[in-house]
C-alpha cells in the first residue's frame, strides 16, 4: 500500500458563513472551491476553501450551525493549523495585512500566530519542503506572498503514547521528534503533533470537526481493514460525490477520515473556472433546488475577489 499523502482537508464548524467567506476568501486568500450543503441537512451550508484547483494538501472546509457558540479546544481535538508560505517577506507581509483587519498576529519562534473571526488559531511559517506549494489566484493577496498549503495540526490530547501505535504501526507515520509525527508520501507530507492537555473541549464554532489524511481509491478498503485490525471502528466507504471517505476516531479522541485524493475533484459538477460561484447541488437534492437556494444564508459574491485575468495586446 502507498503511505498517506498527507493531509486532504481539515473540516471545521462556522456559525457565521458570511464572516466565514469574508475572512478565508478576501483576507487569507484562498479560493471558495465549493458552495455545497451538508449532505445530511440540505438548509445549511458545506463550504470548501483551497488552492486555485481545490487540491487535497490545501482545502479547509467549514459546516455551517447558524449561530453556533464559539466553541474551544480540548483533549481530543485539533488546536490549530500550521500553513505554510515562503518567505519571511511573507510573515511580515501577513502581520502587516492580518494587523490593518484589527486582528492580532504575533511572532512566535519563527512563526505567525492568530486567530480567525471564531476564534480558530492558525499558524503560518516557512518550512523547506519539497512539496508543490498551493496556492489560490486573490486580486487581494500577491502570489508570493499566498498561504502554500498544510504543513500540519497541533492537537491536544490526555496521553500522546496512546495515539502512537496506530500512527506508527497502522498508518505509517514517521515521528520526526517528541510527539511530532508526519505522513508522506509519494506527493505530499502532512504533519500531527500532539501536546498534553487535559481542557474539557467544547465543540462548537472556531473549532476543527475532523482531519481527514489523503489516500487512493483502490486502497481504502483495504486501510479500513487494517484499522479494524488495530482495534478501530471505521465506517463503511460513504461516497461524498468529490471524493470517497472513511471516518473513525482515533485512540486519544479525534475523528480522522481517509479521503480519496484520486476521486472526481471539485470540477466534476461545474467548470473548473467558475467553481464555488454556484450553488452545487448534491444529484439527490437538485430538484428541490427552488426551496433549497432561498433558506440558506446569502454570501458575499466572491467574484470581487477573483484575479483580474492578466491583460493581453491586440
Ligand atoms: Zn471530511
Amino acid at each position: 500500500m502507498r503511505p498517506i499523502d498527507g493531509i486532504h482537508h481539515i473540516t471545521l464548524i462556522t456559525g457565521d458563513a458570511r464572516a466565514n467567506v469574508d475572512f478565508y476568501v478576501r483576507v487569507l486568500g484562498l479560493r471558495l472551491v465549493k458552495k455545497t450543503v451538508n449532505q445530511d441537512d440540505p438548509s445549511v451550508y458545506h463550504l470548501y476553501y483551497a488552492d486555485e484547483h481545490g487540491s487535497p494538501g490545501a482545502d479547509i472546509t467549514f459546516f455551517e450551525y447558524p449561530g453556533a457558540q464559539p466553541g474551544q479546544a480540548g483533549a481530543g481535538m485539533i488546536a490549530a493549523i500550521i500553513h505554510r508560505v515562503s518567505s519571511e517577506a511573507a510573515l511580515h507581509f501577513w502581520q502587516q495585512r492580518l494587523g490593518a483587519e484589527g486582528i492580532t498576529a504575533e511572532r512566535n519562534d519563527g512563526r505567525l500566530l492568530f486567530t480567525d473571526p471564531e476564534g480558530m488559531s492558525h499558524e503560518l511559517g516557512v518550512f523547506e519542503r519539497p512539496d508543490e506549494p498551493l496556492i489560490a489566484g486573490s486580486s487581494e493577496v500577491p502570489e508570493e506572498f499566498a498561504l502554500q498549503g498544510f504543513e500540519g495540526v497541533r492537537a491536544l490530547v490526555a496521553d500522546p503514547a496512546r495515539s502512537e501505535a496506530l500512527l506508527r504501526e497502522t498508518l505509517g507515520f514517521s515521528e520526526l521528534s517528541d510527539h511530532d509525527w508526519e505522513a508522506r508520501g509519494e506527493h505530499r507530507g502532512g504533519r500531527i503533533i500532539f501536546e498534553r492537555s487535559d481542557r474539557l473541549g467544547i465543540p462548537g464554532a472556531g473549532t476543527v470537526h475532523h482531519i481527514a489524511w489523503a489516500a487512493y481509491r483502490n486502497e481504502l478498503e483495504r486501510w479500513r481493514e487494517r484499522i479494524i485490525a488495530s482495534g478501530g471502528h471505521p465506517t463503511h466507504v460513504i461516497d461524498r460525490f468529490y471524493f470517497e471517505s472513511v471516518y473513525f476516531r482515533e485512540p486519544s479522541g479525534i475523528l480522522y477520515e481517509l479521503a480519496t485524493s484520486d476521486g472526481a475533484g471539485f470540477a466534476v459538477d461545474e467548470p473548473a473556472e467558475t467553481m464555488g460561484e454556484r450553488l452545487a447541488l448534491p444529484p439527490n437534492y437538485e430538484p428541490m433546488r427552488s426551496k433549497v437556494e432561498p433558506i440558506l444564508t446569502p454570501l458575499p459574491d466572491i467574484r470581487q475577489w477573483r484575479p483580474t485575468p492578466a491583460r493581453t495586446d491586440g
